[in-house]
């Protein structure tokens, strides 16, 4: 691993309360009001959105489209930073990228980008901290801090994206496509942020970067009625579950948000946003030896899935990344066939998860702050 120190970026200064203004946080309405504010026409909205969104830029020198004596201004007004990068970590292939960043606040976020050779996902963090307490995840053992605006949700990606065109993080140009709520946080818990950030996530340039609403994925933990809510956006993200465990008595223990929504409850929640939006849902199921890992799971898991309907969901294990010091570690490889083997027997689509970025703390649940 390589961690590569950033001495010389600015550091922000530490201030209370919410982060300031940001272009990314306002509607059409708001943002020519903004503008008005500062003795601008409403067009400029759509200069603004240009640079941001389509030339992924916030700096005064590349608006050259915009009066030279008022650039310095609305930068100034409507991109302040948000986002300060502290460290940012490389797998040794540099396919798997971990940024480190601290917010106004002093609070701290981290995503995580991994490049494909003709294109590339970003994992995004919609909160610091997270307040459902999951006992296997390095996230849930911080408790919440706050919810993150949009604007820090958005400049997560819109950095990700700059550096990913301009090979600045090493290799190739590639595009970014894909973003996944799989970083810190509980996206549904943050809903309108996360929101704000999906439109402009897919709508096209110039009011957001265009990517297709298929490539971006929500992950919850099963809030049902924010899965409800994101059914009735008309923006046909994924949709992927964080089950666990296809019975209350576990999952109760080990998603503790199972107290208010039980298995069954999430579950039709899930089927609900696959008949409103057509897309297949992604049931997460991280392998915990002799936990969750057991042959008559996967026939109650399939068989739950099933009940439901054929081919509305399919299913992602991935073995468990132990956080430090837990008590539970990844199922067995053998065990974790088994599990694979039962589901697909039952005609319930399967394919393990991906682990990338899990030697840089960059793996699902991974993204605890050690300098903390
Ligand atoms: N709050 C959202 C996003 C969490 S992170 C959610 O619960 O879905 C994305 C995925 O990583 C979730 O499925 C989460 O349960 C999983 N995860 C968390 N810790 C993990 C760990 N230690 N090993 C494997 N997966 C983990």
């Amino acid at each position: 691993m390589t961690a590569t120190e950033h001495p010389r970026l600015p550091m922000l200064a530490p201030r209370r309360g919410k982060p300031p203004r940001h272009f990314a946080d306002l509607d059409a309405v708001e943002r020519k009001d903004a503008l008005k504010q500062l003795g601008q026409p409403g067009f400029r909205a759509k200069q603004l959105a240009t640079h941001y969104y389509d030339h992924l830029t916030v700096d005064a020198d590349d608006m050259t489209d915009l009066p030279a004596a008022a650039r310095e201004d609305l930068v100034a007004e409507l991109f302040p930073p948000l986002l300060s990068p502290v460290t940012q970590l490389v797998t040794p292939d540099g396919e798997t990228v971990k940024t480190l960043f601290t917010l106004v606040d002093g609070a701290k976020l981290e995503c995580v980008l991994m490049k494909y050779p003709d294109r590339a996902t970003l994992c995004v963090t919609s909160q610091a901290g997270c307040g459902m307490a999951c006992p296997f995840c390095a996230t849930g053992q911080m408790g919440l801090t706050r919810n993150l605006s949009a604007a820090e949700i958005v400049e997560q990606v819109r950095l990700a994206a700059r550096a990913a065109r301009d090979g600045s993080l090493g290799g190739d140009p590639v595009r970014l496509s894909n973003v996944v709520f799989m970083g810190m946080g509980e996206p549904l818990a943050n809903y309108n942020a996360v929101m704000t950030a999906v439109r402009a996530l897919t709508s096209p340039a110039p009011e957001g970067f265009g990517l297709s609403a298929r490539h971006v994925t929500v992950s919850t933990v099963g809030l049902v009625t924010g899965i409800d809510r994101l059914a009735g956006e008309g923006i046909p993200v994924t949709l992927a579950l964080s089950l666990h465990a296809p019975d209350d008595e576990l999952r109760d223990e080990i998603v503790p948000i199972n107290a208010r929504w039980k298995v069954d409850e999430a579950l039709d929640a899930a089927r609900r946003y696959f008949d409103a939006t057509g897309r297949r849902v992604s049931i997460e199921y991280a392998l915990i030896r002799n936990i969750n890992d057991h042959a008559h799971r996967a026939e109650l898991l399939a068989k739950k899935l099933r009940a439901r309907g054929d081919g509305w969901v399919h299913v992602n294990p991935i073995p468990l990344n132990p956080t430090p010091g837990s008590k539970w570690t990844a199922s067995d490889p053998a065990v974790e066939r088994e599990f694979v083997r039962i589901l697909r027997m039952h005609g319930i689509p399967t394919t393990i998860r991906d682990t990338r970025g899990s030697d840089i703390d960059g793996a699902c649940g991974q993204l605890a702050i050690k300098e903390r």
